[in-house]
């Protein structure tokens, strides 16, 4: 069976088929980037004309105490189900990289004596350098790991460490379960950076007794470009949980403009600062598509494209370089070795990945709106070029 029938037959029988439909894409463009920048759903163009319309523009600074102030809260605990936990337990504020910071300073604050923050040897920069510049302020050591030799390399020196659930260049997924058990039998905290996981497959915090966690919200859940990032406080955690970006946003009592800070109870306490309300409604209309998926129908289909598209490049292209696990433990993203020249070429025929330096090709598969026969197309343009020498 050619590749062509066999993609027109999976999507046919794919039951997230219809999700695709609620997202705006150009028709003319393949788009496989949705793990660097997820794509819009439709309706969020409309309900942000409504915000600036009606809530900012009619409602004014009342709108506030009308659901903008508590929003960070109150969209935390729609993310809630897509990371494994309840309400009360996650929040929206800020980027992930300021959020690195204030879980990583809350962790030492919690583990004292201990000199050694571990940090993913292959992480995403931001987090290493965000543990860096705390480590800076605090004395504390940072000591990079490959996230394989985290459980050996743990001690009773270890504060915490901080590890890529899924790994940006290779898309390799690590062992939640595994890695925090190890960290907790030397008495260190586990502080996850779920960017490339969540939206793309289930995460369990609570069932694998992960302390923190950080993620973004403008790759796989679609929440556009700079929205909020999340935080996540185990609950044990919650009254303990002391960050140092101690804004009036997470005080006890905001406007009762007290000299002295108090921070709220509970996962409010994270936040800093006043709320960027039109990202953050723009993610909270762009969640709405989550309401009817399942995770583990999601994590089905991304395997299933994954392995489809391996297929395709392994028969169209005799000397292609794979460098995601080819078993299933991996992300929603399949990388191969080239160059970004190949990579800007590929973007002007529309098929649209990103390069990641020093040889990487990065090709994002979200469930929710790519289609067998976008990978296929994706595998056939880079096999002509190929082909053609022409890179
Ligand atoms: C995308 C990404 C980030 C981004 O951090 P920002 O503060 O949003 O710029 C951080 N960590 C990982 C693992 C990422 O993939």
């Amino acid at each position: 069976m050619s590749f062509a029938i066999e993609a027109a037959e999976l999507d046919a029988a794919d039951p997230l088929a219809a999700k695709r439909a609620e997202f705006d894409l150009d028709p003319a463009v393949t788009y496989l980037d949705g793990n660097s920048l997820g794509a819009p759903p439709r309706h969020v163009a409309e309900r942000l004309d409504e915000v600036v319309r009606e809530q900012w523009g009619r409602g004014l600074i009342r709108s506030w105490k009308q659901g903008w102030w508590d929003a960070p809260e109150r969209i935390g605990d729609r993310i809630a189900p897509l990371v494994g936990t309840g309400p009360g337990r996650v929040v929206v504020c800020d980027s992930t990289s300021v959020n690195l910071f204030k879980a990583l300073a809350a962790a030492i604050r919690l583990r004292p004596g201990r000199p050694e923050i571990l940090v993913d040897a292959a992480t995403f920069p931001t987090d290493g350098y965000m543990a860096a510049g705390l480590a800076g302020l605090s004395g504390h050591t940072v000591r990079r790991v490959a996230a394989g030799e985290m459980a050996a390399a743990a001690s009773e020196r270890t504060a915490v460490a901080l590890i890529n659930h899924v790994d940006y260049v290779t898309a390799e997924l690590r062992d939640m379960g595994a890695i925090t058990g190890a960290l907790h039998r030397v008495g260190a905290l586990a502080l996850w950076d779920l960017c490339h996981s969540v939206g793309a497959l289930p995460v369990e915090l609570d069932a694998h007794d992960v302390d923190l966690a950080v993620g973004c919200t403008y790759k796989f859940l679609n929440g556009g470009p700079g929205s909020p990032a999340f935080l996540y406080v185990a609950g044990k955690w919650l009254d303990g949980f002391e960050q140092p970006l101690s804004g009036w946003a997470g005080h006890r009592d905001p406007f009762g403009m007290t000299e002295t800070y108090e921070g709220k109870a509970g996962i409010g306490r994270a936040r800093s600062g006043t709320p960027d309300i039109l990202s953050l409604l723009a993610l909270d209309a762009a969640l709405d598509v989550w309401r009817d998926v399942s995770l583990v129908e999601l994590r089905r289909k991304s395997l299933s494209l994954g392995d489809f598209f391996v297929r395709c490049l392994e028969e169209l292209i005799p000397d292609v370089r794979i460098l995601t696990p080819r078993g299933h433990g991996r992300g929603s993203q399949l990388s191969v070795a080239g160059s970004e020249k190949t990579m800007d070429e590929l973007i002007s025929r529309g098929v649209i990945g990103d390069f990641r330096p020093p040889a990487v090709l990065r090709f994002g598969l979200t469930p929710l709106y790519t289609r067998y026969v976008d990978v296929l197309r994706a595998a056939n343009e880079l096999a002509q070029l190929t082909e053609s020498n022409e890179v």
